[in-house]
C-alpha cells in the first residue's frame, strides 16, 4: 500500500512540475557573470541571453564604431544586473539563430529590465513576433521616454522626409530601400519622421539605416 501511495506522490509531482502548479520551481534565480551591452548578457551558467522585444545600440565590434549611446546603454544595464541575481521569463521562441536565449530579465525586486532600459531611452522597441507578451508595456515605456527626451530621444533633430513601414513586421525603411518597396498596399504606412514610426511602435531596417535611431 505505501508502495503505490509513493508512486502515486511521484505521479503527481511530476505532473505538478510540468503544468506549472508549481510555478516557484521554475523561477529559479542566476547570477550575471558578465555584461555584453545593452541587451544581452552572459549568465553564471555560460548561457548568452539577448532581452526580448528591445534593442539597444552597438557597441564597437569588427572595426565598426560605437554607435551613439551604446556606452552609456552598456553602463546601465551594468548598474542594474551585473553580478546580480536574475530571473529569466520566456516567450514563444526561447533562442535566436545565434544561440543566445530569448528573455525577459527580472531582478529580485521585480524591476522589469527590459522595460528599464526602453524607459531610459537607451534602447528602443524591437517587435518581433511571436515574442510579444510584453509589446504594449515597452512601448508605453518608450513613448514616456520619447516625451521627457531620455537618452537617444533628447536633442531630437531630424528633417522631415518619407519613410515607408510595414504594419506587419512593424519595421520602416527609407524610400530607397529594395526590402521597404516590396510592402504591399496593404501592409504599408508612410511616416514623415523617423520619430513617428518609433512613437508607433515601429524600428529601423537594418539594411537602410544601419546606425538606428541618430544619423
Ligand atoms: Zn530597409
Amino acid at each position: 500500500m505505501m508502495q503505490i501511495i509513493k508512486k502515486l506522490w511521484i505521479v503527481l509531482f511530476i505532473w505538478a512540475f510540468f503544468s506549472g502548479v508549481m510555478p516557484a520551481l521554475a523561477e529559479e534565480f542566476l547570477s550575471v557573470r558578465k555584461v555584453y551591452d545593452g541587451d544581452t548578457i552572459e549568465l553564471q551558467n555560460g548561457v548568452h541571453v539577448r532581452y526580448i522585444g528591445i534593442n539597444a545600440p552597438e557597441i564597437s565590434h569588427e572595426n565598426l564604431p560605437a554607435e551613439p549611446f551604446a556606452l552609456e546603454a552598456l553602463a546601465f544595464n551594468e548598474t542594474m544586473v551585473s553580478s546580480r541575481l536574475v530571473r529569466l521569463q520566456t516567450d514563444q521562441e526561447t533562442s535566436d539563430q545565434y544561440h543566445r536565449m530569448l528573455g525577459y530579465v527580472f531582478l529580485k525586486d521585480g524591476t522589469f529590465v527590459n522595460q528599464e532600459m526602453v524607459r531610459s531611452g537607451l534602447a528602443y522597441v524591437l517587435y518581433k513576433a511571436p515574442n510579444t507578451t510584453y509589446d504594449n508595456v515597452l512601448l508605453k515605456a518608450q513613448q514616456e521616454a520619447m516625451k521627457s527626451g531620455k537618452g537617444m530621444w533628447g536633442n531630437w533633430k531630424e528633417k522631415n522626409t518619407s519613410y515607408s513601414g510595414n504594419r506587419s513586421s512593424r519595421r520602416f525603411h527609407l524610400k530607397t530601400c529594395a526590402l521597404g518597396q516590396r510592402i504591399s498596399t496593404q501592409n504599408r504606412i508612410q511616416f514623415g519622421r523617423k520619430w513617428d514610426a518609433f512613437w508607433a511602435g515601429y524600428s529601423p531596417c537594418k539594411k537602410c539605416m544601419g546606425q538606428g535611431p541618430i544619423e
